[in-house]
């Protein structure tokens, strides 16, 4: 079985500026690189998982989020950088739309992955899944934590560069 670094994309490969849809409009967040380098380096699988209800609410289309993918994993290539897949949820009422589980179980089906020895890194409460397994990390500044840090359902970080310090401490 595989193990798998699941990431939100919104707040965690680019920064949160509310429905990003167009590729011009995507600033990378500081430490993401390092992050997917490392995971690439140590056989984790890295998989985008991203709600994206602008669709449902007509804001850009589903192609829009394909074609945005698409270009973000063409940069990353350009850096020797490979997400291995990418779950979007364009939908409200879903049991894939975060924190239902239904992305990351379609993604632990696919690759089988081993959800026990699993990350999810994400920057809002509902980044902490309905599902037993992976430990989850959240990256404070952009929404308020303040009942995370209450019921210590995830830990918290400052920054990407310490969310992989934390996930390093795991491969030792
Ligand atoms: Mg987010």
């Amino acid at each position: 079985m595989k193990r798998a670094l699941f990431l939100d994309r919104d707040g965690i490969l680019n920064i949160d500026k509310a429905y990003v849809c167009r590729f011009e409009d995507i600033e990378w967040v500081p430490g993401i690189f390092d992050l997917i380098q490392f995971a690439n380096a140590n056989h984790l699988l890295v998989i985008v998982l991203t709600n994206q209800s602008g669709v449902a609410q007509g804001m850009y289309t589903e192609a829009d989020v394909i074609k945005l993918h698409d270009e973000m994993k063409s940069f990353l290539k350009l850096k020797n950088l490979h997400v291995d897949d990418w779950f979007y949820c364009t939908e409200y009422d879903s049991e894939r739309r975060k924190p239902r589980p239904g992305m990351m179980i379609e993604a632990q089906q696919k690759y089988n992955i081993d959800l026990s020895k699993s990350f999810m890194v994400g920057d809002k409460a509902t980044d902490i899944l309905n599902i037993k397994g992976p430990q989850t990390f959240l990256l404070k500044g952009n929404y308020s934590l303040d009942v995370v840090e209450q019921n210590k359902s995830a830990e918290i970080f400052n920054s990407l560069e310490d969310v992989l310090s934390r996930i390093k401490k795991e491969f030792n």
